[in-house]
């Protein structure tokens, strides 16, 4: 279904983003990926799905690296037509303790790059009358929790951001869009289930039945795989009029 197209998918060398690059990937799409750590394991594991992979080392928190990136991957692969801005960090503190330089980096990277990204791709898209932008918000960005202010201030900002975007594109080709995940078991969770397990003096499995007991009625994670799945179907012809919505995938946890 997306064959021919390349996905720039920002922060995509663990977790969701690797998640829904190898989806994008499995539908035929070529992948730029970006993000920190050893990425060899994340573009051997999309390349073995047989379409070509890119990668860029872009810190998103720096305009002048997230512009080299979007212009390596036009000049690697003619276009950026999926844009996935899926970078993201988490910093869980009171107010009052927030150390104000996590407060800048938590607003850069998971906020003000999908407007840098956004800024940069989208010339392009409308020039060829087709893209998607899917930006990874989070329940955060619908409801708040206390002692993630900086968290919950940046995904309310993504879903602002999305629907102003998508009120821009709504006569053009290009959708917007976010997927607002409940919790799923990433590195950037595993922190927190760390947390929870040193300060309760408890396992690891009564640590994460907590943590889901908390806020989401399933009790089960949400996957990689499954936002894959949604990220699939909001590139397809059948999403070609959603336009501006922040999409839950979080075994109700906004229903309560
Ligand atoms: P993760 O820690 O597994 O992955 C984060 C990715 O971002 C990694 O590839 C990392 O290298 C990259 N990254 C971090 N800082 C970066 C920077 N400055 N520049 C470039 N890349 C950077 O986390 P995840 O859970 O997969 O999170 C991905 C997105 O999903 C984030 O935006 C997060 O807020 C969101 N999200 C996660 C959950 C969850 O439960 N895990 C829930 C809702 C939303």
């Amino acid at each position: 279904m997306l064959k021919g197209k390349t996905a720039l998918v920002t922060g995509s060398t663990s977790g969701i983003g690797l998640g829904i690059a190898q989806s994008l990937a499995s539908q035929g799409a070529n992948v730029m990926l970006n993000g920190f750590g050893d990425t060899t394991e994340a573009q051997r594991s999309v390349a073995a799905l047989g379409v070509k992979v890119g990668y860029h080392g872009a810190d998103m928190s720096k305009p002048a690296e997230i512009e080299a990136m979007v212009k390596a991957c036009e000049s690697q692969f003619g276009a950026v037509d999926i844009l996935v801005n899926n970078a993201g960090i988490q910093h869980v503190a009171a107010v009052e303790d927030f150390p104000p330089e996590r407060w800048d980096a938590i607003i850069a990277i998971n906020l003000s790059s999908a407007f840098h990204t956004t800024r940069l791709a989208l010339p392009g898209m409308k020039r060829r009358n087709w893209g998607r932008i899917l930006n990874v918000a989070s329940t955060h960005g619908l409801v708040a929790s206390a002692q993630k202010s900086a968290y919950v201030a940046s995904k309310h900002g993504i879903v602002g951001f999305t629907k102003s975007i998508a009120l821009e594109t709504a006569t053009t080709g290009v959708t917007v869009n976010a997927i607002c995940p409940g919790w799923v078991l990433t590195p950037l969770v595993q922190k927190q289930v760390d947390a929870r397990a040193a300060e309760a003096g408890v396992g690891q499995e009564e640590a994460k039945r907590q943590l889901l007991a908390e806020k989401q009625p399933s009790l089960q994670f949400t996957t990689p795989e499954q936002l894959g799945g949604l990220a699939v179907f909001l590139c397809s012809p059948a999403a070609d009029n959603v336009r501006g919505v922040a999409w839950n995938v979080d075994g109700g946890w906004v229903a309560q």
